[in-house]
């Protein structure tokens, strides 16, 4: 598909951000190419417009720069994964282990119905962590995750065995 080549383009490579060594990937410039980033929409749109898809649960915070624009164009509701203490409703909350620590995702309770089939959108995945508990969230509410899509993957590192088992579905790898 040639419009990987664009998006991967327009994806900027900034070294030693946010500390030295982290080849960080920057899909701000992504959104600045108006061409990349609406064939990025629409590589998934295409994909779940047909796959009864109801929600679209985005993580904090470049998953809120994805996921409304794919939920509008399928139909589905749109729901935001947040770091903790952001929602102001109940919540429900799940940790998972960072390189350093750990960190925690929340959602708002009573968003998801058992019948409702989601995709996780996020602009990256390296290790999983953060897509395992956005799964956890959505799984202790009795919705079905369909897919996790993310922009980038990281190939070093084999998030895919960190999914629950759950696909993942990516655009480009780090050029
Ligand atoms: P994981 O939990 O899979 O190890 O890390 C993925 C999370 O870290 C995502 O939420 C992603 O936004 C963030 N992240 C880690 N490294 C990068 C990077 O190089 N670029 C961007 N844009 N996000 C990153």
């Amino acid at each position: 598909d040639p419009r990987l080549e664009a998006i991967s383009a327009a994806i900027r490579v900034v070294p030693d951000f946010p500390k030295k060594g982290i080849m960080f990937q920057d899909i701000t410039t992504l959104l600045l190419d108006h061409k990349a980033f609406k064939h990025t929409i629409d590589i998934f749109v295409d994909r779940y417009r047909d796959m009864q898809i109801s929600v679209v649960a985005g993580v904090e915070a470049r998953g809120f720069l994805l996921g409304p624009s794919i939920a509008l164009a399928i139909g589905a509701k749109f729901i935001p994964l947040r770091k903790p203490g952001k929602l102001p409703g109940k919540v429900i909350s799940e940790s998972y282990e960072l390189e350093y620590g750990h960190d925690r995702l929340e959602m708002h309770v009573g968003t998801v119905e058992p019948r409702d089939r989601v995709i996780i959108i996020d602009d990256l995945v390296a290790t999983g962590g953060t897509l395992s508990a956005a799964i956890s969230l959505m799984e202790s509410q009795g919705a079905e995750v369909v897919e996790c899509a993310c922009v980038i993957g990281l190939p070093e590192v084999k998030g895919q065995h960190k999914l629950k088992g759950k696909p993942l579905y990516v655009l480009v790898e780090p050029s």
